[in-house]
């Protein structure tokens, strides 16, 4: 548990060395002890035996204040014992709860139909806390603790995004490309020599191949905030045999050799998009994603899971026995926000065995369908850009990384748009133009 403690207070004092700073914060309610440190911050009862793993471990609502960020465990009350600072305010229980998604496992019972813990079930969502990273708020709190116990070095930095990942899911890439496709839209009544056209035709024609346009969004952006801060990653399936991994594609197939070509010449990486079948049962993740890199030809270290459905935080265990780094999955698909309390990449921990992974979790900051779908966010084309910039504005804010996750069928200027709103292609420009100006 020290480990994991030690690496909670590094992490939320963050910056370039904090690991030199991590020894004058104390985790303890020892009288005794109090002196070694700068700040001490004094437990909550959530680690405790007996309390740890239950139901009397969840926060109550509404949550108190320290400072104006609210608070999950302990209470605001702050005092000086000599010349250290003493803090009730126990920000590690609450972090770690945030980061671990501790309640997720206290709530097994909560699920929607995909298996996923809905969002407007999490306490940030109740608490109305969800658009803020609060853990990150709780690192700026303790840079400040630290300043007034005379650490001077516990600056904060700048403000700036450190990372952008333009990412893309390869669900449907291909709108009429198949015999099957072709007997749909002949069937559909939408015209045997339409679709005959698109069929035969080139696949930058088909209306779902909007893959060189995303990529060129992304190439503009590169050039204006470099190529180290800015990434494009087309996330692809191999296996899943379930409705919802429909349309089921082959790597091989000459369209899809076309496209891993095209991520080559744009510098996009290719990522395991993990797929609904293994999602539901994750031992298949292992030989999916070996399949991936078999037909690829390339090792393959990023994963995020089709319809975000990683359903429950040990799952991640699966991830990281198939060799994947990073993933880029976990942001709730009803609300966009902070579902691990941080805009920041964090190692995963889990809060079962309480075990730190080498896996890292990138968290996603905004999904296209997540901010228009009537039964997620609902929101409008001028409300879905203000509620994305001032999620933009708080990663900026607290130094961390803007993941987009936008699907190419999204943004098709062509007959059949797959979402039910024509706006997707104008808001990721939109965005784009923001994040250049940042
Ligand atoms: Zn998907």
């Amino acid at each position: 548990m020290n480990e994991i403690i030690s690496y909670i207070i590094r992490f939320l004092i963050g910056g370039e060395k904090p690991g030199e700073l991590v020894s004058l914060v104390g985790y303890t309610s020892d009288i005794y002890k109090i002196s070694n440190y700068r700040v001490v911050i004094v437990p909550s009862p959530f680690f405790s035996d007996g309390i740890y793993g239950t139901d009397a471990s969840l926060p109550k609502l509404p949550l108190e204040e320290v400072d104006g960020t609210p608070l999950l465990f302990g209470s605001p009350k702050i005092e000086w014992v000599n010349d250290v600072l003493v803090v009730y305010a126990d920000i590690i229980a609450s972090a770690y709860f945030l980061l671990t998604r501790y309640e997720e496992i206290r709530k097994r019972n909560i699920r929607d139909e995909h298996g996923r813990f809905p969002g407007k079930q999490s306490l940030p969502y109740k608490a109305g806390v969800l658009h803020r990273p609060i853990v990150d708020e709780y690192g700026r709190l303790l840079r400040k603790w630290l300043r007034e116990a005379r650490v001077t070095k516990a600056v904060d930095q700048q403000p700036q995004i450190k990372k952008i990942w333009l990412t893309h899911d390869v669900d449907a890439p291909f709108y009429c490309r198949t015999f099957r496709n072709l007997c749909r839209e002949t069937l559909k009544g939408s015209g045997f020599f339409n679709a005959w056209k698109m069929f035969t035709g080139e696949l930058k024609d088909d209306p779902y191949y909007t893959f060189p346009w995303l990529l060129e969004q992304g190439e503009d952006l590169k050039n204006v905030v470099g190529r180290e801060r800015c990434e494009s990653v087309l996330f692809f399936k191999d296996g899943g045999t379930s409705a919802f991994d429909k349309p089921h594609y082959h790597i091989l197939s000459k369209d899809m050799q076309d496209l891993l070509r095209l991520c080559e010449t744009a510098h996009a990486r290719i990522g395991f998009h993990c797929s609904y079948d293994a999602g539901m049962t994750p031992s298949l993740v292992v030989s999916e994603k070996n399949a991936l890199e078999k037909h690829t030809g390339k090792k393959i270290t990023l994963n995020r899971h089709h319809y975000l459905a990683s359903r429950e935080p040990e799952d991640m265990d699966w991830l990281e026995k198939a060799g994947i780094t990073d993933d880029f999955t976990i942001g709730y698909a009803d609300i966009a926000g902070f579902r691990l309390g941080t805009s920041r990449p964090v190692h995963w921990i889990n809060p079962e065995n309480r075990r730190i992974s080498p896996l890292i979790l990138h968290p996603l900051t905004i999904m296209d369908c997540t901010l228009n779908e009537s039964n997620y966010m609902g929101f409008g084309y001028e409300e879905a850009l203000v509620y994305a910039l001032q999620l933009i504005e708080k990663v900026n804010e607290f130094n961390g990384e803007v993941v987009l996750l936008w699907h190419n069928d999204a943004v098709t200027t062509g007959a059949k748009p797959a979402v039910s709103v024509d706006w997707h292609r104008t808001l990721f420009s939109a965005i784009i133009k923001e994040l250049k100006e940042e």
